[in-house]
């Protein structure tokens, strides 16, 4: 059995609550407004970010490389593991602003944009 230490568990915590923190700072930027010219500048480069940090993730717990492996390499649980449901929960999700503006990319031109 693997056990954490006091010190390793505040140490977990600490780096969580970095993590969160940035995502945090991510939303309120969204939420904040209206936008300067310099904001939008900043919001467009979050949100490559933030894509990064998913396709990073999804990289992350690819599908099995054998056929008859049924795992993810990464959290060895089946396939496909809790994180990429997670992710495909999130962006598949017709209630979000990723399937809108996948739609409405894919219609085309003079199709009313994501979120209205
Ligand atoms: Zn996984």
């Amino acid at each position: 059995m693997i056990t954490t230490t006091p010190v390793e568990a505040e140490a977990f915590r600490l780096l969580s609550a970095d993590l969160y923190q940035h995502i945090d700072e991510a939303e309120n930027l969204a939420d904040s407004g209206p936008w300067a010219e310099q904001d939008q500048e900043t919001i467009r480069l979050v949100i490559h970010d933030l894509v990064t940090v998913i396709r990073c993730l999804l990289a992350h717990h690819e599908p099995p490389k054998a056929a008859a492996n049924r795992h993810c390499p990464s959290c060895n649980t089946s396939w496909p593991c809790p994180g990429v449901h997670h992710i495909y929960n999130v962006l598949k999700d017709p209630e979000r602003e990723f399937v809108r503006l996948v739609q409405a990319r894919r219609l085309g031109p003079g199709v009313a944009s994501a979120g209205q």
